[in-house]
């Protein structure tokens, strides 16, 4: 048996994952459909950003896939992202960052730092001038669904299978085995769960505990430029930071809207979803007392969007033989370092790499694919997670050093690590460093 449970022992009751009966015992009849052979067949559950990503990376690299999308439409939600240089490198690669940058907006200032309550600058990034210098890549900032429509033109029509939301894998002997709402099952060389926050993938082969309550909440909205105050229609990345709550915005969409997100205590709320509203009164309520300018960017939001940040500790292991992990289903984190996206696009890169450098033993390349990736995953959710105590400081002696912290520091400079980051590099290394062991053991 090559799948084990990890590290805690309560397995939840029912059949195992890897049960060779079907497992989910649904009335109907059960069609089961064998991929082709040669390549490696690769099922990618989820086709959100991640998915696309790897379907469109996995293309590129020669191998052939199916995306299988729960909704009926790909589609993405109304918010805007950052595209920092690590994923605009990447979206170069695959030859859609031009089509991307029509719809985006290329950011002059980033991590704008102001203080809550009268908008004084703590600290910014000339990312005109400097972005590209370091990184080679300038920073974007984009609608959501701009990059998934950007990411699906790189996948070869008739990849991605709309309205097949998985209910249940199982092994059938070394064989992943999916099941659908819709009663179809398939059986796949490779299963790769991109199916986000709530992953059944996930659910299935780790045992993570329940995700714990943060206290934190996001409201976030889209206000058309039009009707959003002078400040924020820059093109720069702003973040006031205050006590308990801090609010960020950012034109996307050519300049035609204005992306609002903020983070505020969650109270007894605990919704974690895309789809959950709020009041514009809730939004402002929070908010009181701060810079005046605010309150009429607040107002313009409309109905603001409402998301519970749920804690989830990142795990030690995303592959279960010829089944992993990525994305938001491998390494959710905190949304204050706008990496998620970016650090799922990397994914993509990696695991392409990985499995077509090992066609003949896709779980040796999933091995290889979470070792290369976990540790830099586990690194962003940490340091994610520590940015909510240090951008929600109230007034006082912790909150001064932090801001004489913020003016001398070059927050550009110091997250190098995050921004210069090549899949393709990291992989060359860790193979010279793979050699450099081997020739080592040798001599010894
Ligand atoms: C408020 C907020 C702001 C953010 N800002 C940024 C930012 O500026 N920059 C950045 O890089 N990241 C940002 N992120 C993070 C980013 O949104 C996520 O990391 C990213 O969307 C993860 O992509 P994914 O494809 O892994 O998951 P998702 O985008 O969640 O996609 C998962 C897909 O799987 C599908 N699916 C789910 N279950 C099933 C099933 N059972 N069967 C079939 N399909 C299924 C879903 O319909 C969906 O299409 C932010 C997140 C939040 C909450």
């Amino acid at each position: 048996m090559f799948i084990e449970w990890p590290w805690s022992p309560a397995r939840p009751a029912g059949p195992a994952p890897w049960s060779q009966s079907n497992a989910g015992g649904t009335a109907g009849v059960e069609c089961v459909v064998t991929e082709p052979a040669g390549n490696p067949h690769i099922a990618i559950l989820g086709g959100g950003i991640g998915g696309l990503a790897a379907a469109a990376f996995l293309h590129r690299a020669g191998l052939t896939c199916t995306v299988y999308e729960q909704a009926s439409e790909l589609k993405e939600v109304g918010a805007g992202l950052v595209v920092a240089p690590n994923a605009a490198r990447l979206l170069r690669r695959l030859g859609v960052l031009d089509a991307l940058v029509e719809r985006a907006v290329r950011l002059d200032v980033g991590w704008e730092f102001r203080r809550w309550a009268d908008g004084t600058v703590l600290s910014a990034e000339d990312l005109a001038t400097a972005c590209e210098r370091l990184y080679g890549e300038q920073t974007y900032t984009a609608h959501r669904a701009d990059l998934l429509d950007v990411l699906g033109s790189a996948v070869p029509d008739g990849v991605v299978r709309l309205g097949k939301r998985c209910t249940e894998l199982v092994m059938r002997g070394e064989r992943p085995s999916v099941r659908f709402e819709d009663g179809e099952v398939i059986e796949a060389d490779v299963v790769i769960g991109a199916d986000g926050v709530h992953s059944v993938v996930r659910g299935t082969f780790t045992e993570s505990p329940a995700p714990a309550y943060s206290g934190i909440c996001a409201f976030r909205a889209l206000v058309p430029a039009e009707q959003a105050p002078a400040f924020a229609r820059r093109n720069a990345q702003t973040l006031w930071i205050g006590p308990g709550h801090h609010l960020v915005h950012y034109p996307i969409s050519a300049g035609t809207l204005v992306n609002l997100v903020a983070f505020a205590p969650a109270g007894d709320y605990s919704v974690e979803s895309w789809t959950a509203t709020a009041t514009v009164e809730e939004f402002l309520v929070e908010f009181a007392g701060w810079d005046s300018r605010l309150r009429d960017l607040i107002e313009a939001a409309n109905t603001p969007g409402r998301w519970a940040l749920l804690d989830r500790a990142p795990l030690r292991r995303w592959s279960y033989g010829p089944v992993t992990l990525l994305g938001d289903a491998a390494h959710p984190m905190f949304p204050f370092f706008a990496q998620g996206a970016a650090q799922a696009i990397e994914d993509a890169a990696v695991l392409a790499r990985c499995l077509a450098g090992d066609r003949a033993d896709p779980a040796k390349a999933l091995q290889r694919y979470e070792k290369l990736r976990i540790p830099r995953t586990t690194r962003l959710q940490e340091i994610s997670h520590g940015r909510s105590h240090l951008n929600h400081l109230p007034d006082g002696p912790e909150q001064h050093a932090r801001d004489k912290a913020f003016a001398g520091d070059d927050p550009l400079v110091a997250n190098g690590w995050i921004y210069e980051y090549d899949p393709d590099a990291a992989m060359a290394h860790s193979r010279g460093a793979r050699t450099n062991e081997a020739s080592r053991s040798l001599v010894d």
